[in-house]
């Protein structure tokens, strides 16, 4: 089980298992949702999540494509992704760096950088994909 929270505290909840995607998602919504170069969301079942305070105050931003953003309405915290792909899966994505804990998970691959920001070139090991992963 690990907790997570959002700045201002306000936002509460748990995970009970994680799944084995963790990616740095280059593309240019996350750069702009999160305000960095990068974010990293691990991937969690929905009946894995679980809400402790503050639901009222996550807001939803839909994008063109469908995909689903949650943030809090006080603090701004990016919290949670849903794609298409994550509603057909019964998933959904939570922005890693929310936890109060330190999940024992991995992150995998960089994945979109194709969109990668000029000032952040990253010089790890993990598989670098221009767009998505590849099967
Ligand atoms: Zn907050
Ligand atoms: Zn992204």
């Amino acid at each position: 089980m690990n907790t997570g929270s959002c700045l201002c505290g306000g936002v509460k909840f748990s995970v009970a298992a994680f799944e084995p995607l963790v990616g740095h998602c280059h593309c240019n919504m996350c750069q702009k949702f999160h305000g960095a170069a990068f974010s990293t969301f691990i991937e969690v079942k929905r009946e894995h999540l679980h809400w402790h305070s503050g639901i009222h105050l996550l807001t939803h931003y839909r994008a063109k494509n469908d995909s689903e953003r949650s943030f809090c309405q006080r603090c701004g915290s990016s919290l949670l992704f849903e794609s298409k792909f994550n509603r057909e899966q019964g998933t959904v994505e939570i922005a890693l760096s929310a936890f109060d804990d330190k999940p024992n998970v991995t992150p995998d691959a960089h994945i979109y950088l194709e969109n990668k920001v000029d000032w952040y070139t990253p010089n790890d090991s993990l598989c670098k994909y221009q767009g998505y992963r590849k099967s």
